[in-house]
């Protein structure tokens, strides 16, 4: 069966299969990811190889992790195939980590995400930041969106709070549906996560950020002297320099990793006496 047929005919939407098949836009997106020789590069969703034709041929080898068995044995029969190591598996149980130390090189993640796995995979892989050199993923917009917004921005939210933490991130192409196959309803962005190489943010526990951020965006409007009373008192958060009359949108990620660090801290003395 032709490349052409394929997608015309196969595409699972339960796997978010939109293939790219605008040259252009794929030219654009190996310029950006810049792939090097020695360099490390892991693929998700591969598809129908739009990007990963290309890249190999940068690489002496490229890892692959697609979970649609028909595709997996689509990409065996293509002639770069020797030079792709492919992993028929789901990429939110790949082990990233294992393959850093095997390597013992930092690795590079890239693809054109399937939608419905997008944010899960992205906190997925921050769980295993310390093998990342860093990402470079096509999202759907309002999802790059969330990741980049700022403080007081209508996307600011929990995901924006957590990437940046682990992330310096950079929105890098803006993409329109016809250059799918099929057209997706929604429109697409291609973005950069880099870990950031200094602490930009030092929380001690990361999980107390994530219980903070979720509790405080449950109501994001409602000021946080009530949205977080069962962890801070009006007397706590003034001590901290954190306006009790702000709401979770109006906080910065700095004074979220502040409280954060100041219930670890409390805990822990709790814990010792
Ligand atoms: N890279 C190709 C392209 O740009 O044309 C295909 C991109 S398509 C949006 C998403 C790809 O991810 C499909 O090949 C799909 O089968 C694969 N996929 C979906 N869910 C996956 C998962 N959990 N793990 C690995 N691959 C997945």
């Amino acid at each position: 069966m032709s490349i052409k047929n394929f997608y015309k005919y196969f595409p699972l939407k339960q796997y978010g299969q939109n293939f790219l098949i605008n040259k252009n836009v794929i030219n654009d997106i190996i310029k950006i990811i810049n792939p090097q020789k020695h360099q490390i590069l892991v693929e998700i969703g591969p598809g129908l190889a739009a990007l990963t034709k290309p890249i190999c041929q940068f690489l002496e080898e490229l890892i692959v992790i697609e979970i649609d068995v028909c595709l997996v044995d689509l990409l065996k029969k293509y002639f770069f195939c020797s030079k792709i190591k492919i992993f028929h598996q789901d990429a939110l149980n790949f082990d990233y980590k294992k393959l850093y130390f095997k390597k013992n090189k930092l690795i590079r993640v890239f693809g054109n995400l399937p939608y419905n796995i997008s944010t899960s995979l992205i906190l997925y892989l921050f769980k295993q930041i310390e093998a990342i050199e860093d990402m470079n993923f096509m999202l759907q917009k309002e999802v790059a969106e969330r990741l980049v917004a700022s403080p007081g921005n209508k996307s600011y939210g929990r995901l924006s709070i957590i990437s940046q933490y682990y992330c310096k991130i950079k929105i890098l192409l803006h993409i329109t549906p016809e250059n799918f196959q099929p057209i997706p309803k929604v429109h697409s962005v291609f973005i950069n996560l880099t870990p950031h190489k200094n602490f930009l943010y030092f929380v001690y526990d990361v999980n107390i950020l994530s219980r903070i951020t979720k509790i405080a965006f449950q109501n994001r409007r409602k000021i946080i002297r009530h949205s977080l009373k069962t962890l801070f008192s009006e007397k706590e958060l003034i001590e901290l320099k954190i306006n009790p009359k702000f709401r979770a949108e109006n906080i910065s990620i700095i004074e979220y990793c502040r409280l954060s660090n100041y219930l670890y801290k409390k805990f822990n003395n709790l814990k010792k006496n």
